[in-house]
């Protein structure tokens, strides 16, 4: 390892929260930790490529946001507590700005969520981020895409298809995303495409409530799908239900912002299903996380997502899984 490498992972180092589970953290061969008895742990691993997961441009705050936004993100899918993770860094050259501003961006969501840094690796390539991050979560109580039953209602978090929105937007060379515009609406959507907020808390809170879960990070459609796959179920959704932003109607009107809600990606919002019964409950929670939860359908017997109200053969779409 060189000199530069060194002091990189020192700044980064020098970052990292304290926790009492981890034993041993950065700067041995690997890390020492601790889980807790009882609990499962609850491990997952997410890249972002330069380019391909995110425009060249982008500034590194925000990839530093992102690389961990989405492995939270998926994490709080399960319903679990983050704990640990490491970061697996591919850099083309180590300048100490980067890094800082990079850094930055990782630990603003790391702190927030308390879960310590305890390890990596860092080589020089293309510009490439990876995080393995570790969580925890009692036993039988993870949150799961196979778990969904019939009855059950349909529900997402936030709003759909805002960063798909911006995305269309930055290709179409209206919006820059590395720099704020003064134009709230595309603001808003910029945003909303560099700094998911991983529904750490909701994924939590929906242990008591939910029977299934997965985070949309391909489009709605495509992850609900993944539910009803492996719940041996189907999947009604109803899209006039579609928690669409005002901001992202604003800009791309109706169609378009339904269509990024369906199909466009990004979002890091919670899909989850539970029974019926538990509506006034979600209601309640919603209410106390100041977060929207919208029903948008129901689970049935039958297999893929079929979407009411969308244009196509009959002005109902059947989407195969
Ligand atoms: P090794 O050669 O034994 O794999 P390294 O010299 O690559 O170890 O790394 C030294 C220490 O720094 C290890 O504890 C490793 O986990 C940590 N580390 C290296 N890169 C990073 C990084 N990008 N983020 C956090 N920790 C890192
Ligand atoms: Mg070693």
């Amino acid at each position: 390892m060189s000199l530069a490498e060194f002091a990189l992972i020192d700044r980064i180092r020098a970052r990292t929260a304290e926790r009492e589970d981890v034993l041993l953290g950065i700067g041995d061969d690997a890390a020492l930790l601790q889980p807790r008895p009882n609990e499962h742990l609850v491990v997952t691993a997410d890249t972002l490529n330069g380019g391909v997961h995110f425009p060249d441009d982008t500034a590194s705050f925000d990839i530093g946001w992102k690389t961990l936004a989405v492995n939270l993100s998926d994490l709080a899918a399960m319903g679990a507590r983050p704990a640990w993770c490491t970061l697996a860094m591919s850099l083309p050259d180590a300048s100490p700005d980067w890094i800082e501003s990079f850094a930055d961006g990782f630990f603003a969501l790391a702190d927030e969520h308390a879960i310590a840094l305890v390890g990596g690796d860092t080589t020089r390539g293309p510009l490439s981020l990876s995080v393995t991050a570790m969580g925890q979560v009692a036993r039988g109580q993870a949150l799961r895409r196979d778990r969904a039953q019939v009855g059950d209602d349909i529900w997402v978090s936030g709003t759909l298809g805002d960063a798909a929105g911006a995305l269309q937007l930055w290709q179409r060379g209206e919006l820059n995303v590395a720099t704020a515009t003064l134009l709230a609406d595309y603001e808003a959507l910029r945003l909303r495409l560099l700094r998911p907020i991983p529904r750490v808390t909701l994924g939590l809170r929906l242990r008591a409530f939910a029977h299934a879960a997965v985070d949309i990070s391909d489009g709605l459609l495509a992850d609900l799908g993944h539910i009803a796959a492996r719940s041996g179920v189907g999947a009604e959704v109803d899209a006039d239900a579609l928690p669409l932003s005002a901001a992202l109607r604003g800009v791309l009107g109706r169609d378009a912002a339904r269509d990024c809600a369906l199909r466009g990606g990004d979002d890091y919002e919670l899909c989850f299903t539970a029974a019926a019964d538990q509506r006034d409950a979600l209601h309640a929670l919603a209410e106390s996380l100041r977060l929207p939860l919208t029903r948008i359908g129901r689970i049935v017997d039958g297999q893929g997502v079929q979407c009411e109200g969308e244009r196509g053969p009959g002005g109902y779409q059947h989407f195969a899984d």
